[in-house]
């Protein structure tokens, strides 16, 4: 994930895959197993490093609803403007750029399937819920006495 800025003479295009190590997962419901794939674009422009950079992965978590183990895409966009005066040795790593941006866009919750198949059991609960509290809400309205 090194940019060598003394080979950048021109804009580069730069496909490739990492092994998601370097992510450094800690979490105990989250697994991250699969090749991280970025599609970047870098250069040198007025004195600045841009790196514009796109990278996909998927990430495992257990469903929020029903617990079952469930994979989902992530995906990032870095945009990068840094001095090249900045940037030591001629050798910049977007390593934890790219880290932070693929962690940030991970959810506290998912839901496996997008919408948890058993989430309709749950549903249902909320609407008795609803109904217990119902003569309440009429007492509030019918009240006479106390408007507001
Ligand atoms: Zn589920």
């Amino acid at each position: 994930m090194n940019i060598f800025l003394n080979n950048l003479n021109k804009e580069m295009i730069i496909t490739k895959s990492f092994s998601p190590d370097f992510l450094e997962i800690k979490e105990k419901d989250l697994t991250m197993d699969s090749l991280v794939k970025i599609d970047s674009r870098v250069y040198i422009t007025n004195g600045y490093l841009i790196i514009d950079l796109t990278a996909k992965t998927e990430y495992k978590m257990h469903c929020s609803i029903c617990n079952k183990l469930t994979s989902q895409p992530l995906e990032a966009k870095i945009l990068l403007n840094i001095p090249t005066k900045k940037i030591d040795n001629s050798i910049y790593s977007y390593k934890n750029d790219l880290r932070n941006a693929l962690l940030l866009n991970i959810p506290n919750f998912v839901e496996c399937e997008k919408n948890c198949p058993n989430r309709k059991h749950i549903k249902k609960f909320l609407k008795k819920e609803e109904k217990a509290s119902y003569p309440f809400k009429i007492l509030k309205k019918g009240g006479k006495n106390g408007s507001t």
